[in-house]
């Protein structure tokens, strides 16, 4: 009954929370995985390469694929848009593998909404909005204006705690890293309804 068809982790946080630090402290310690790469209309930053980081495209083409119905959940996220293509999901889910998606607060809802049965969430917040600042600075990937965007911008997304299955403070890299990495290994064991249901039938049946 252990590991049956695939599962979602989502992971979700302010911009500078630390969410790509601790999935790469993780990445190899938690099994078979597939990490979605989203398609966004955000301009390429300094250091990140097109169809790794994610799929860069104009705005047109994203409408389009809008149209096509490409995708599993898209949001607009800081006046840029992103979203989370169905069909590399399927086909890793099918494969029996983790799929990990790093999201906004809306992709979440509609993910919970779309895929629940399937799917853990995970919020990771900085310790302070202080501390982000700090981080988003240090980064040195964003101009000022951008930052106090993200900044506030963050103070909204932490009112929606509520709608995550975990919250994960990132203020100690390794200690939230080993938390996060549990979660991860629950999420591949949670049960859809439908085979807990066929799992007392055949209880059932004996
Ligand atoms: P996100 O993916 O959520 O936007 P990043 O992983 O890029 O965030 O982290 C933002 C910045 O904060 C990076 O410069 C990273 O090195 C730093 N950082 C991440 N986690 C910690 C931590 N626990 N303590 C101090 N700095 C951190
Ligand atoms: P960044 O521009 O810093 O890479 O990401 C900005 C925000 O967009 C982050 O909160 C990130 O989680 C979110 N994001 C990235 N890809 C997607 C996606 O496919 N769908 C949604 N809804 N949000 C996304």
């Amino acid at each position: 009954m252990n590991n049956k068809s695939g599962a979602i982790l989502v992971i979700s946080g302010p911009s500078g929370a630390g969410k790509s630090s601790l999935l790469n402290e993780i990445i190899n310690d938690i099994g078979e995985c597939y990490f979605s790469i989203s398609t966004t209309t955000r301009k390429i930053r300094e250091g990140e390469i097109d169809g790794v980081h994610y799929h860069f495209v104009d705005e047109e083409e994203f409408k389009k694929d809008i149209q096509e119905e490409f995708f599993l959940e898209y949001a607009v996220v800081h006046g840029n848009y992103y979203g989370t293509s169905i069909k590399p999901v399927k086909e890793a889910l099918k494969a029996g593998k983790l799929v990990i998606f790093d999201i906004d607060v809306q992709g979440n809802a509609t993910i919970a909404k779309r895929l629940g049965d399937i799917t853990t969430s995970v919020f990771i917040s900085p310790p302070t909005l202080s501390e982000l600042k700090r981080r988003l600075e240090a980064r040195s990937t964003d101009a000022q204006d951008v930052i106090k965007r993200r900044v506030e911008m963050a103070k909204r997304e932490i009112q929606r705690i509520s709608e995550y299955d975990f919250l994960v403070v990132n203020d100690d890299l390794k200690e939230a890293a080993n938390i996060l990495k549990t979660i991860a290994y629950a999420a591949r064991v949670k049960i859809p309804e439908n085979e807990i249901n066929d799992f007392i039938r055949k209880w059932e049946d004996i």
